[in-house]
Parts: C-alpha cells; sequence; structure tokens
C-alpha cells in the first residue's frame, strides 16, 4: 500500500503529479484545496468561512482542515492507498495526521515527497494555471497548454482560473508558505521516508524520478 504525502510551495506541480500517480498507481488523491474549493462553490458553511481565509492567501484553522482530512480518511475508497496533496501545511497538521493514522486508521506514511521549485518560477507557474471546472485537472498556458483553447483535454469541460492565482495573493501565499509550511521538510527528514526532488524539471521527468521512488 502506497500512502504519500505531498509537500511543496503553492505551484510546485503537486496537483499535476498527484493526478498522474492516482492514475497510474489507482490510489486516491485528497486534495484539501479541492475540498475547500468545492465547499465554496456549493455555499456550505464550510465554503463561507474557508473562501475568507482563501481569498486572502492565509491558511483556514487547523482544527477545520484536520475534522476535514480526518473524515476523508477513513472512507473505504483510501484503503488502496493515498495521495495528501496539501495536507498537511503546519507542524499541527502533522502531528494530527501522525495521531490519526496511528490511533485511528492503523497505517503509516509510506512516502514524503517534497517537490522543490524557487520562489521566482511560482509566479509564473501560478498565473498561467487554468484549471477544469469539472474534473480539476491542471494545464498551463505556456508550460502545459490544452489541446483545444480554454477546453479541457480529458472531459471537455471549460478551464478557468483559480480566484487566488493573482500576483498579490500569490505572493502572500509563498510567504505563508515559507513560515508555516516549509518547517515540515524538517519535520519528515529522519523519517527514512522522505525525497526531496526537482521540480522545476519538465513534468513527465518530474514524473519518471516520482515513479522510480515509488516502485523501489
Ligand atoms: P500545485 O498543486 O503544487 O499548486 P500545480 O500542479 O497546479 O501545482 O501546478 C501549477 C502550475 O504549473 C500549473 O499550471 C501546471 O500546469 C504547471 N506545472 C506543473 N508542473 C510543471 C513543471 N514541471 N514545469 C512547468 N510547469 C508545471
Ligand atoms: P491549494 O489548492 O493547496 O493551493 O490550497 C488553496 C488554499 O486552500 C490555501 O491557500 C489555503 O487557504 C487553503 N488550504 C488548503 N489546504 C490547506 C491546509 N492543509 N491547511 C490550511 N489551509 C489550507
Amino acid at each position: 500500500m502506497i500512502n504519500i504525502v505531498f509537500l511543496g510551495p503553492p505551484g510546485a506541480g503537486k496537483g499535476t503529479q498527484s493526478n498522474k500517480i492516482e492514475h497510474e498507481f489507482n490510489i486516491v488523491q485528497i486534495s484539501t484545496g479541492d475540498i475547500l474549493r468545492n465547499a465554496v462553490k456549493t455555499g456550505s458553511e464550510l465554503g463561507k468561512l474557508a473562501k475568507k481565509y482563501m481569498d486572502e492567501g492565509k491558511l483556514v484553522p487547523d482544527d477545520v482542515i484536520i475534522g476535514i482530512v480526518k473524515a476523508r480518511l477513513q472512507q473505504d475508497d483510501c484503503k488502496n492507498g493515498f495521495i495528501l496533496d496539501g495536507f498537511p501545511r503546519t507542524i499541527a497538521q502533522a502531528e494530527a495526521l501522525d495521531d490519526m493514522l496511528k490511533n485511528d486508521l492503523n497505517i503509516e506514511l509510506t512516502h514524503i515527497i517534497a517537490l522543490e521549485v524557487p520562489d521566482e518560477l511560482i509566479l509564473e507557474r501560478l498565473t498561467g494555471r487554468r484549471s477544469c471546472s469539472k474534473c480539476g485537472a491542471a494545464y498551463h498556458l505556456k508550460y502545459n497548454p490544452p489541446k483545444v483553447d480554454n477546453i479541457c483535454d480529458i472531459c471537455g469541460s471549460n478551464l478557468v482560473q483559480r480566484d487566488d492565482d493573482k500576483e498579490e495573493t500569490i505572493n502572500k501565499r509563498l510567504k505563508v508558505y515559507h513560515e508555516q509550511t516549509e518547517q515540515l521538510k524538517t519535520y519528515y527528514s529522519n523519517s527514512g521516508k522522505y525525497y526531496e526532488i526537482d521540480g522545476t524539471k519538465h513534468p513527465d521527468e518530474v514524473y519518471e524520478k516520482i515513479k522510480s521512488i515509488l516502485t523501489k
């Protein structure tokens, strides 16, 4: 069983790589960002609460996110393995994850993969990002354009730009990453399951590296 945590700044390629792994290894991708964006779309109480933080590039409070992940990991489709994309993002979240894996689920993480991309590349990646409004597939206007302008290759739906992918919010999100999330690399570095990967290479090359780690 493969249970992965993806670390890396916003725009590192976590979603792009998770999608590839999900299909080839038949395990589920759990993106806390996607869960929150769906909640915003449906106008639920969670969505109303989360939107305030997301629009400002801030983290949603730990107790809210931990509750979401705890419930999600208990669903049946996680039994074959999972990829956590965008969680944990704080030490408190990482500790809560350790606790739920050990005490509620009796399973362990198998790989913690940190995608390394310097800040200078992030702005261009995120301002050019487009995502499918239906299936969530990620594109880039320059680096990974859809075959037909603005249409998802996979499901044919329209592509949209995320509200938080504007320059001002991207800079705030990067700051939050360096202040609160980057330290998780140290948290996991002695686990014996921690891998750093150069995320600046072509997505296919990045994927080959990840695959070699997962199949080793
Ligand atoms: P994250 O999930 O880490 O926020 P994404 O996977 O959404 O990042 O990628 C951010 C943007 O960068 C997307 O537009 C994506 O198409 C593009 N991208 C992802 N990986 C690469 C790469 N290796 N090289 C160039 N662009 C990439
Ligand atoms: P992402 O799609 O991972 O880039 O996340 C988008 C936004 O959702 C972030 O900027 C946060 O506001 C919120 N978010 C996603 N995951 C978390 C998390 N683990 N902890 C706190 N906030 C989160």
